[in-house]
């Protein structure tokens, strides 16, 4: 029989989606995490660039110059470059003073992209500055805009305490790109539904596509082993992995780990919390922690917490999975979580969740089979969860379990592969009749 094989034609066919110009404006992807800049997005669009190479797309990661020292283009993956471009100060500069450089941010990357003859097929920018630094290169490029807006800041000012207010500017800039990008991707369902009602009939543009987890990386393992490896204390271990940011729920934390303590008798072995994020220099002199971490050790002794608090600064990616395997709990306190990567990475290795009921976290978390749902905000709720989970063997190992399963359903694969179809979608113009869940397994 005749081979319907014609490799001929695979050869001369183009891909739909050859290359893709990803913006990260305000971070690289691969900054040291855990600062406060330096979290989820940085991880997102890292894994995702890197997975869609290995499926055949191009990528090429562009993020502001904050370093002279640092080259131009660096090859960081087979498929992958990231490209820092000179727009302001090649120094770190405030987030909020960026958005009058995006104008040259966006010239010189069409320069450079006209210098070397190449062309994108789809722009994706990572929130709200990529995003206009996106809709200005489309001044340039006759390509799509795909946007991911990671956080809104409508719905960070909601849970907002006094003065971390997000701007007007981005306010307004996030208004005007929901309604001229080509496709917005929002994370979780609550954050879809927002959009659609704002969007009306133009909700079309909108699909849903959480991000994913490294499954080989964030796996099971020996608790002991990883506290001996880690140099941890025997006794009950209660984990925070994150940046130091008001919406992260940290002072909801220290207040509830505070009623933990007081409120229960403990005996010889009080919990501890291990607390990973912030950053701690470490020279020939000792050890000095940034401004934010004085301030959390600070209170922390006001708490009385000062021995039951373990800063460990940030902490790379390599050793994370250790963190989580050796604790009993991992503890999301945030007031607002768009995914919440820590959650469903410590979830992948096993580690029950306590979270507050927020963002993508009512979504990623089933509440007492893989972990346990809070207010946010409210110490006791999230110390007496706290409690159930570190005091009842049964219901710890049954979330082990149901923690695990419930994180395979985020695989780089299917989530690499949903995000394809967006983007072969956006490419071809294909009309989508209603507002896309082109991630089957969110319900
Ligand atoms: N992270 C890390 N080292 C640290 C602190 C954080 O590698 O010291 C990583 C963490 O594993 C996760 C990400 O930073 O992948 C934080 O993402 P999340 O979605 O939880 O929070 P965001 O920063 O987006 O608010």
């Amino acid at each position: 029989m005749e081979s319907l094989e014609r490799p001929h034609l695979r050869r001369v066919i183009p891909p739909i989606v050859d290359r893709v110009a990803m913006i990260s404006v305000h971070t690289s992807p691969f900054a040291q995490l855990g600062g406060r800049d330096t979290g989820g997005m940085n991880v997102y669009v890292r894994d995702l660039s890197r997975n869609l190479a290995d499926r055949g797309v191009k990528v090429d990661i562009f993020t502001r110059r904050t370093d002279r020292q640092v080259p131009a283009i660096a090859d960081v993956h087979e498929g992958v470059r990231l490209i820092n471009i000179e727009a302001g100060p090649p120094e770190p500069v405030d987030k909020d003073a960026l958005f009058c450089s995006l104008p040259d941010f966006a010239s010189e990357m069409a320069y450079l992209s006209q210098r070397e003859g190449t062309t994108y097929d789809v722009i994706h920018g990572h929130y709200w500055l990529s995003g206009w630094a996106g809709k200005l290169l489309q001044n340039y490029w006759d390509a799509p805009l795909v946007m991911m807006f990671h956080t809104l800041a409508h719905l960070k000012n909601e849970v907002a305490s006094n003065g971390a207010r997000e701007t007007m500017l981005r306010l307004q800039v996030e208004s005007r790109l929901m309604d001229i990008a080509d496709t917005i991707i929002t994370a979780n369902p609550d954050e879809q539904a927002e959009l659609i009602a704002r969007l009306g009939p133009n909700a079309n543009r909108i699909s849903l596509v959480p991000p994913g987890i490294d499954l080989n990386l964030f796996q099971p393992g020996d608790s002991a082993a990883a506290r001996r490896a880690l140099d941890l204390p025997t006794g009950p271990l209660v984990l925070f992995v994150g940046r130091i940011d008001p919406v992260k729920g940290i002072d909801t934390l220290f207040e509830g780990f505070h009623h933990l303590l007081r409120s229960q008798n403990w005996g010889g072995q009080p919990p501890r919390l291990v607390f990973v994020g912030g950053l701690i220099r470490i020279d020939g002199t000792g050890s000095t922690m940034d401004a934010d971490l004085q301030r959390l050790a600070r209170r922390a002794e006001e708490l009385g917490l000062a021995d039951s608090v373990l800063f460990r600064g940030s902490q790379p990616r390599q050793l994370l999975p250790l963190y989580y395997n050796a604790v009993d709990v991992c503890a999301v306190p945030s007031r607002y979580e768009s995914f919440g990567l820590v959650a469903v990475e410590a979830m992948a290795c096993g580690t029950p969740i306590v979270a507050s009921s927020v963002g993508g976290l009512r979504f990623s978390i089933e509440d007492g089979v893989s972990g346990l749902l809070v207010p946010h905000s409210e110490p006791t709720a999230l110390s007496d969860a706290l409690y159930r989970v570190l005091s009842d063997h049964g219901l710890r190992s049954r979330m082990q379990v149901g923690a695990r399963q419930a994180a395979v359903r985020y695989s780089w694969q299917t989530i690499t592969s949903a995000m394809l179809r967006v983007y072969e979608r956006v490419v071809t113009r294909e009309p989508a009749a209603e507002p896309l869940q082109d991630y089957a397994s969110v319900s």
